[in-house]
């Protein structure tokens, strides 16, 4: 992990990434291993964003879709994308990964976009330009397993799966980010006990209430957008007051490598 505190990302919980050097850290994986291609480009300001893709080159079965930096603020995915690339060797899975789905949310630190819109509510009307571009990667790469990274404010990582994930797939994740020294939360950030602690599946109550939601709201989030198609999705919440840059970044990198390894 310390390979991740060099230059383009400074100390502690203030840290801002530069986004420019972000952009060409990412760009730098381009090669034998990786294709890297600018997806689309988003500008605020009079100044353009781009949004990358990097692709595994080897053939590969099934596809696993990840998407970091869907809410601006929550970097810890971002900040994980250059380790999954390094420790990538699955060859029985091709990986495909967006990153940052929200450049100008990560430039300025904003959950938002920079029309003021919260992308993870937009898989049901796709006004902003960045739901657009994952709905068009999903449809082109046809994911088997979608892994969405994210942060929040309780204590202790956990996930939300929607119901295409396998229970026994969902518990080996939770055991896997445990063995490799994430803290489970007990509770998600709404105070819902987890059990197994670290797991928030799907339930008839949450689907209700999503159905209530984008019928009224006209809202809807990757994992729902995910579930309507059949795919399994998983979201990442780690939480945001880690004590360091590795501990924050340690669960992205964990779930990544545990889904590869348990859908290949
Ligand atoms: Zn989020």
């Amino acid at each position: 992990m310390e390979k991740l505190l060099d230059a383009d990302v400074k100390r502690g919980h203030e840290a801002v990434l530069d986004m420019d050097c972000y952009a060409a850290r990412i760009r730098a994986f381009d090669g034998e291993r990786f294709a890297v291609v600018t997806e689309a480009t988003v500008t605020d300001r009079e100044r353009a964003h781009p949004i990358l893709s990097v692709i595994s080159r080897a053939p590969a079965g099934k596809t696993l879709l990840v998407l970091a930096g869907v809410h601006g603020d929550e970097q810890a995915g971002l900040l994980a994308i250059p380790h999954v690339l390094e420790a990538w060797s699955s060859e029985r899975v091709r990986l495909v990964i967006i990153t940052p789905v929200n450049p100008v949310g990560a430039a300025r630190r904003s959950r938002f976009n920079a029309q003021r819109r919260d992308i993870n509510r937009d898989f049901l009307r796709f006004a902003t330009p960045e739901a657009r571009l994952v709905r068009d990667v999903m449809a082109r790469e046809k994911p088997d397993f979608v892994i969405s990274l994210h942060e929040g404010p309780q204590d202790g990582t956990f996930m939300f799966a929607n119901r295409f994930v396998p229970t026994p797939l969902a518990r080996a994740l939770c055991e896997a980010l445990s063995l490799g020294g994430t803290k489970l939360a007990k509770r998600d950030y709404f105070g819902r006990r987890l059990d197994p602690p670290g797991l928030a599946p799907s339930s008839a109550t949450v689907r209700a209430l999503t159905t209530v939601w984008s019928f009224t709201l006209r809202v809807k989030a990757t994992i729902g957008y995910s579930e309507d198609r059949g795919t399994p999705e998983i979201v990442l919440e780690s939480p945001s007051r880690s004590a360091d840059d590795a501990t924050r970044v340690r669960p992205h990198v964990d779930l990544v490598a545990a889904v590869a390894a348990g859908i290949a």
